[in-house]
């Protein structure tokens, strides 16, 4: 999610806002040291990681926060399709026993 209420301080930051807070503020709000301010459940910030994400925060929200990032999880990866689910016929596959018997020597190249 895009910002967090410090426990600590008691300010709404953004996750931007707070990537730019000196390293004290930041070590100061280690261990979920914020909470989600919607649902008010326990938060954490996240940083701006190698592969380019942005910084987040990131909570366990309670079941319909409007806060949690339902719009990430619901949004499909690019070239993805949906398909059809197979139809279940009902056919059965039925092996046909080609009369080697068990315990026969597999049959080598003569
Ligand atoms: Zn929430």
């Amino acid at each position: 999610m895009h910002e967090a209420h410090s426990t600590i301080d008691g300010r709404l930051y953004t996750a931007e806002e707070f990537e730019r807070q000196p390293q004290a503020v930041k070590l100061a709000h280690r261990r979920s040291r914020f909470t989600c301010p919607v649902c008010q459940q326990p938060a954490s910030f996240r940083s701006r990681s190698r592969d380019g994400r942005a910084a987040c925060f990131t909570a366990r929200h309670t079941p319909g926060c409007e806060a949690a990032s339902a719009v990430w999880a619901e949004t499909p990866a690019p070239g993805v399709q949906t398909v059809p689910e197979v139809d279940n016929t009902g056919a059965v596959i039925v092996l046909d026993w080609d009369g080697i018997p068990s315990g026969a020597p597999v049959p080598g190249p003569t």
